[in-house]
């Protein structure tokens, strides 16, 4: 059965949370993205500027194109390399994660907090935490920050500026999915006055791309397939190619987009083979399918109009399941 969203908590309740907490650890999504870090390390800099102790918890590495943020902050594989760092917290803090799944081997640990706290945009979180604030009408996890922090009336310093507009802009395909509003470009122009460095946000997340990723692109967008009457493109990258052309699996970012670009595209479905049993799934559409009800379907979510799963089975079963999950929803839309 669905499981009922929880009613928002306030700014004013999500604030005192943050105030009385002497050492915090945030927690982001895995497969980490220009939002949940944003969000994370302006978050983490706003927390220790009050003095306190914070820190922000990954089981993976940065990706190269957003080592521009305050990494510094980070603990990479916190659970091998920096137990005594965890010890004491007293608040586990979700940012950009619409359930305890997507922190992945991180699960258990945010669980386990003395007291747990979430900060999120997903339409489909239900409010995991003890104390949750989703804004569902916020392009990023990161708007819903910058009206945390203004809600504080805590100074965002450019540092911090630079970061949570990483979030905005990325989280928003620079501003062109339909969730902006003019509420997110009021809040971006304020982030400008707030020094926001945007031309270093536009060259490192997306004027700094390494040979082997333009090639790689290339080699994925060769092979893209169409179907359902042409309504839906599908690609995807094996570990076999990556291999090959010695490149990463963060190099493949932004190819979702390219499949949604196509004219006369809904759907776009990426799928990335991790290992021989997991594939991730990344789906988007354009103007009218709801591509979260088919993350749900296997065990994933998101929004209407970009949403992912992780798929447990081969590549080719991921081929073949998504392919029929998408050819049923368009088949549903286009005869009624
Ligand atoms: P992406 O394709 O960029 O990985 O994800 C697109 C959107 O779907 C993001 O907002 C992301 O948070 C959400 N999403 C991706 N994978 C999952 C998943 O496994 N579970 C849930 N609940 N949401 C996901
Ligand atoms: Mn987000």
């Amino acid at each position: 059965m669905e499981q009922k969203a929880k009613k928002n908590n306030t700014f004013a309740e999500v604030g005192k949370v943050l105030e009385e907490a002497k050492k915090i650890l945030i927690f982001t999504h895995v497969q980490i993205d220009g939002d949940c870090l944003g969000s994370a390390t302006a978050l983490c800099r706003m927390l220790r500027n009050e003095g306190k102790e914070a820190w922000i918890l990954m089981d993976e590495e940065v990706p190269g194109y957003l080592s521009f943020l305050e990494t510094d902050y980070c603990l990479i594989h916190p659970k091998e390399n920096h137990k005594e760092l965890l010890e004491g917290a007293d608040l586990c803090f979700a940012v950009d994660c619409s359930d305890p799944g997507r922190f992945e081997t991180l699960r258990d640990l945010f669980l386990q907090g003395p007291k747990t706290l979430c900060v999120d945009h997903h339409s489909t979180n239900v409010g995991f935490a003890d104390v949750n604030y989703v804004g569902r009408d916020c392009a990023a996890a990161a708007e819903v920050v910058y009206k945390l922090i203004r809600s504080m009336d805590k100074t965002i310093d450019p540092v911090m500026a630079t970061a949570i507009y990483t979030g905005m802009v990325t989280d928003t395909g620079q501003f062109q999915y339909s969730a902006t509003t003019a509420e997110t470009h009021r809040i971006a122009a304020d982030l400008m006055e707030c020094g926001a460095d945007f031309l270093k946000v536009s060259i490192e997340v997306y004027q700094s791309h390494t040979m082997a990723r333009v090639l790689l692109k290339g080699r994925i967008l060769s092979e893209l397939e169409l179907f359902a009457d042409g309504k839906a493109a599908m690609a995807y990258v094996s570990q076999a190619l990556l291999a090959e052309l010695g490149a990463t699996m963060d190099e493949v970012e932004g190819v979702v987009e390219e499949l949604r670009g196509i004219k006369g595209v809904e759907y776009a479905v990426f799928l990335k083979e991790i290992n021989e049993d997991t594939v991730r799934v990344s789906l988007r559409s354009k103007e009218f399918a709801d591509v979260s009800a088919i993350g749900k379907q296997f065990g994933g979510g998101g929004h209407v109009r970009a949403s992912g799963c992780t798929f447990k089975g081969t590549l080719g079963e991921a081929r073949t399941q998504l392919k029929k999950a998408v050819e049923e929803q368009w088949k549903a839309l286009s005869t009624c």
